[in-house]
Parts: structure tokens; sequence; C-alpha cells
């Protein structure tokens, strides 16, 4: 493999390696541990294992190890380490870092199991957080102290797909010393470039958009070879949350065909968005893509893309967006994104229902808000689908 391959090139051949056999299509190997010729050789393995040895599942397993390799690659990191879901992988990088003691600065427009651990689970252990709006850079500026151990954002929120600006955020965290972890799940891996733009840990959910069709949960946590190995695998291998190596195989499959997928998707996204804007029965179309919206300029310039992902505002509340939901005949009422279907989802009663309702209202998830993962359908259809559900 070359590090000058395109994404696309690196996504279906990058980390495969192949048995006596030679398979073509990477095999899954279901087995919790691995066999030693002698017992010198298994202390030997326990004492170092190379990097095509393995001990036990919950360790590496050949399936996992392929799926780290092509992600890495993908992401521009040096290694990764792949875990049972998204938020194995939130949990897992943030736990891995932090002590009792430490501080932590936090965007506050955060998925809601992400809210949860940096709200509730970290001052449990004696972590300090402080929460900061993530698009502004004086509030960052202010609140991250020296001794600020990490930060953490998602850098285009959900569902409002508000942008933080990973280089200047990066930037100010360095000054003081504190690392920075970033959930790039809506970027998607295809638009990222977060290592590159000062970001020490890099974190996907798989189950959106590397798995794309709704399969399987999975997440990754991507780094430098010493955080990964030094301080995420101990902290990852000892507590549980490694991924199987089934769901490792079908996250390869993914990464085959994930940057055909998201730019496919990012192209409907950005005709939609279009088609939709102005129309009378919204209130709101926001969408990266759209010269519109307010950080469309910084969206280019650090995804070069808008992504997969639309907020539209139906007027009339929520009867208003229940009316257009119910009247969709193509995208499906859900919760999750990324996928090969068109996914709606209306925030303020689901995903973000437990919000009080001043917070949804700072958040901008309004009644009338629907939240958009457009899918692989025609655009053209997608597009007559939605127009004849607001008309309705
Ligand atoms: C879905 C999601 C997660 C959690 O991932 P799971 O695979 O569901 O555990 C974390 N962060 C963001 C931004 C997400 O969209």
């Amino acid at each position: 493999m070359t590090n000058e391959w395109h994404k696309s090139t690196k996504g279906v051949h990058a980390g495969t390696k192949r048995s006596q056999y030679g398979e073509v299509s990477e095999s899954i190997f279901m087995t919790q541990g691995f066999v030693y010729d002698t017992a010198a050789q298994a202390e030997a393995r326990f004492e170092s294992a190379g990097p095509d040895e393995f001990i036990y599942a919950r360790y590496g397993n050949p399936t996992v190890a392929m799926f780290q390799e092509r992600i890495a690659a993908l992401e521009g990191a040096e290694d990764a380490f792949a875990t049972a879901s998204g938020m194995a992988a939130v949990n897992g990088a943030l736990m891995s870092l932090l002590k009792a003691g430490d501080h932590v600065v936090s965007a506050r427009a955060l998925f809601g199991s992400c809210l949860y651990i940096a709200e509730e689970i970290l001052p449990r252990f004696g972590v300090e957080v402080t929460f900061v709006d993530g698009g502004n850079l004086e509030e960052w500026e202010a609140a991250i102290r020296p001794g600020t151990r990490a930060v953490f954002f998602e850098s285009l929120s959900n569902p409002t797909l508000e942008i933080v600006n990973i280089e200047a955020v990066s930037k100010l965290a360095r000054a003081q010393g504190a690392l920075v972890v970033c959930d790039n799940v809506f970027a998607t891996p295809v638009y990222s470039n977060a290592i590159a733009q000062g970001v020490d840990l890099v974190i996907y959910s798989a189950t959106k958009h590397i798995d794309g069709q709704g399969r399987a949960l999975g997440g990754v946590i991507l780094g430098s070879r010493e955080m990964i190995r030094k301080t995420v695998e101990p902290y990852m291998k000892h507590t549980g949350g490694s991924m199987s190596p089934f769901t490792a195989w079908i996250m390869l499959k993914g990464l085959e065909t994930m940057a055909l997928r998201v730019g496919a998707q990012t192209a409907s996204a950005l005709k939609i968005a279009q088609r939709l804007e102005g129309h009378e029965a919204l209130s709101k179309v926001i969408y990266p893509g759209l010269a519109s919206h307010p950080q469309h300029d910084l969206a280019t310039a650090q995804m070069g893309a808008g992504g997969t992902m639309i907020a539209i505002e139906v007027k009339g509340g929520k009867d208003g967006a229940y009316r257009f939901l119910d009247a969709c005949k193509i995208g499906i009422i859900s919760n999750n994104l990324g996928d090969a279907k068109t996914i709606l989802t209306p925030p303020a009663f689901t995903t973000h229902q437990r919000l009080p309702l001043d917070q949804k209202a700072a958040l901008g998830i309004t009644p009338g808000l629907v939240r958009i993962s457009v899918g692989l359908e025609s655009d053209e259809d997608l597009i007559a689908d939605f127009l004849q559900a607001l008309d309705n």
C-alpha cells in the first residue's frame, strides 16, 4: 500500500492480509483465541506480541486488525483500535486519557450519549468539565486553561449542523498542553482531515457511514501509534469494549464502498437542499454545502463538501413536522444516519427528547425540525417525494 493512494483505493485494499489459501474476500476469523506451538512460544507471545501475533480476541484478532489498518490508512492515522460501538469508542478515548482531578473542555452540542458521559459520568470520577458553544472560539480560548487535559467536540453538530473549527480549536488546546479528541461521525472518514488539522484522537461510530447499510454497531479510535497502543489499548482490552471479528468483516466490506456511497449521498444532499431552500412550507434549510449556511466557507475549507446530512424546519411546529414525516413515502422514520436508506428523524421528540425545553431552544432543536440523512435512492425520486409531502 502506498500513502499516495486516494481514499477510495485505500478503502478497497489497505490492510488486507491473506491466509495460505489466497482468498479474495477478507476472512472472518471467528475465534476468541489462538494456539501456541510450544509453552515457550505462549510465554514469549504474552511478553510481547508482534503485529501478526494474537493472544485473545478482546486484545486483537486478524479480521479486526485488517479493519483497523484499513481505516487508519484512510484517516491518515498511524494506528487504530476498533470498538464494539461508537459509544465504546467515545468512552474508551476519554476514560483512557483522564483521571480524577483533570479538567476537560467540551462543546455543548453533543450526541445524547456523549453528553451523558461528559455531564454525568466524568464528574462522578472527579473530572471537571466546562461546556462551551463549539462554534465560538472566544469561549474555547477562555475555557481552556493551563493544565486542561483534553478538549472534546463533534466537528459537525447533531442535528443543527454547526461546525467546530478543528484547526483553530486544536491550536488553542495545544498552546495549553491539552489533547484534542474529536468525534468526526458527521464529517465521515471520507471528508475528514482531522489528524492533519491537529486532532490527537479521532472517533467514529462505524454504525453510521462505515457500515452504511444499517447492519451492525461498531466504532473506532484513531491516533498516533504511541497513543493508541500505550494509552487506548490497555484501557480497551481490559474493559471489554472490543469489536467482534464478524462486525469487523462487515465494516471492512463497508469501507470498500464508503467513498462511493458518501460521495453519492453528498451530491444528492446538495441537490435536495438547493431544491428545498426557500420552500414556502419551510422556515429553515440547514446544509453546510449551501452558500446560505453561516459557516459555508469553513465547511468547504475543513471538509471540502457539505456532507450527507440536512436539517429542515417545517412550519407549523410539531404538527407540521409530523404531517411531513408521515406523508414521506421513500425516507423511513428512524434514528440512524449514514445509511443507504434515507432516514428522517424529528430530534426534539426522539434523539433529543430528554433535553429540557430551554436547552433544546438554545441548541436550535425546535418542534418543527426534521433531520434528513440522505441515502442512495435517486435524488429525483427523493425531491419529488419531499415536495409532495410538504404540499400535503
Ligand atoms: C451515533 C453516534 C455516536 C454513537 O455511536 P453508536 O455506534 O451508536 O454507539 C456517537 N457520536 C455521534 C456523533 C453519533 O452520531
